[in-house]
């Protein structure tokens, strides 16, 4: 009987089939034989650019929740907005659901995904695995379907055309770090390879 180490399969994500690890060129894509889905995609410089795309992300979150937002004129009046302002007045205005639910997708998931990749690929870029990385990283796994500035943006801009015949809109600087950081967390889930993680604490066991 042919017998399997264990630590040299691996499992499909989508149906948990078992495969042997098989030495493939290094630029090759491995499917699932049952379902298609993909165990291993090569990506070129994935901790160097997964690392530099998420310092970006933190340094442009800074930006967009620091600076003004929107402002709108109404005559010789100015009312100035920052990102948070919209969560506050859902809060006040008797939507405590949805300002929680804002709360999470445009602020506290994009941050703590941010946070915790710095906080895992800093060390592991000089080959050290921070403790409870692994809980971090299911954590930073689990919030991704749940940053959703992209439909905020949307939202915002339908309400920022129908706003724009009462008011004068001036966008601030948040906005634009808003916009570029869309880009980046877009840009993070592609480069980022799971396998950089759990093949580093699979040998740190
Ligand atoms: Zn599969």
């Amino acid at each position: 009987m042919r017998v399997m180490r264990v630590d040299n399969l691996i499992a499909c994500h989508e149906c948990d089939l078992l495969h042997q690890k098989i030495n493939t060129s290094a630029t090759a894509t491995a499917r699932c034989v049952r379902c298609g889905a993909v165990l291993f995609r090569f990506r070129r410089n994935s901790l160097d650019r997964t690392l530099a795309l998420s310092l970006a992300g933190l340094i442009l979150f800074a930006i967009a929740n620091m600076f003004p937002f929107l402002a709108f004129k109404f005559g010789t009046q100015v009312h100035q907005t920052v990102l948070l302002t919209g969560i506050k007045e859902l809060y006040l205005q008797g939507w405590p659901g949805l300002a929680a639910l804002v709360l999470l997708t445009t602020f506290l998931a994009p941050l703590v995904i941010l946070l915790g990749l710095v906080y895992i690929l800093l060390p592991l870029k000089f080959d050290y695995l921070p403790p409870r990385a692994m809980p971090v990283f299911r954590w930073v796994r689990c919030l991704q379907p749940w940053s959703m500035l992209e439909i905020f943006m949307l939202g915002l801009l339908i309400s920022m055309i129908k706003l724009i015949k009462m008011a004068e809109l001036v966008p601030g600087v948040a906005l634009m770090a808003l916009m570029a950081l869309i880009f980046v967390m877009a840009a993070t889930a592609v480069v980022l390879d799971p396998h950089l993680v759990w093949d580093k604490w699979e040998l740190s066991l």
